[in-house]
């Protein structure tokens, strides 16, 4: 009778601690999902000094996809490198930061569908051209395919390649005359210019290496986060919402 009786108190306490801890039928609608994303690469993520919270197409295309699908999630507006080591060491269950998807990145990364186009392109200080390159360094952000570009053109134009962490720091660099020139996307250093922030100018010709911008999760982890953001996003196409994101960017 007294094991009886102990048995089920035990069957009362466990029942209890799983509602307290809430495990049960509800647990993957409570999970809120970690996503690394970059800090100074406007339009897509960059503080808004005003609220000083991070906004951008980005994080808009974060909440609406979140919102569609009924997801929580938390940003943490790292940097790029710091997002792609997050992800990679399991810290971040994703990250959004106008990320291009390459086949050579596929090998670590599973990617989203596309949400938008870019390519790099070659930035200055107004007329220098590309002949000045030689013998100069060029300025590229760490872990980028802009470093990818830079590298695969440099023995062409004579130049040698210095890292920065940051689009911000690398823009600096080549206005305070440390580097002749840096690679960025083309979108981001054109919208930096329009808005009169960078008093630089676009030196070389077309955008190169055009590809999509995606959202991504470690290889092989996290296939329902990647599941819900493709289904979220087809949903925001459709329903021209992403539309309404870019155009509040100027897109
Ligand atoms: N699109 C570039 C890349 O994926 C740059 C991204 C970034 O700097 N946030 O490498």
């Amino acid at each position: 009778m007294k094991k009886v009786l102990a048995l089920a108190l035990a069957v009362v306490m466990i029942a209890s601690a799983m509602v307290l801890t809430g495990c049960g039928e509800k647990k993957n609608d409570e999970k809120t999902y970690i996503i690394y994303s970059d800090n100074a690469f406007a339009p897509f993520e960059y503080l808004d000094e005003s609220t000083g919270k991070y906004v951008g197409v980005d994080m808009d295309i974060m909440a609406a996809v979140a919102e569609d699908q009924g997801f929580k999630y938390e940003m943490k507006n790292e940097g790029f490198d710091p997002a792609i080591g997050a992800v990679q060491a399991g810290q971040a269950d994703a990250m959004i930061a106008g990320m291009t998807i390459t086949d050579e990145r596929k090998e670590k990364f599973d990617f989203s569908e596309p949400y938008f186009d870019d390519g790099q392109v070659i930035v200055a200080k107004e007329g220098v051209t590309l002949d000045d390159l030689k013998g100069k360094t060029v300025a590229a952000k760490t872990s980028t395919v802009g470093g990818e570009y830079a590298e695969s053109i440099k023995d062409e134009y004579g130049f040698t390649i210095n890292y920065y962490e940051g689009s911000d720091n690398m823009y600096q660099a080549v206005l305070a005359g440390t580097d002749v020139a840096c690679v960025e996307d083309f979108s981001v250093i054109g919208y930096a210019i329009k808005s009169g922030k960078v008093d630089l100018s676009i030196i070389s010709e077309e955008p190169a290496n055009v590809k999509g911008y995606g959202f991504a999760v470690k290889k092989g982890e996290n296939a329902e986060l990647l599941e819900k953001f493709d289904a979220g996003l087809k949903n925001i196409k459709e329903n021209g919402k992403l539309k309404e994101i870019l155009a509040k960017y100027g897109y």
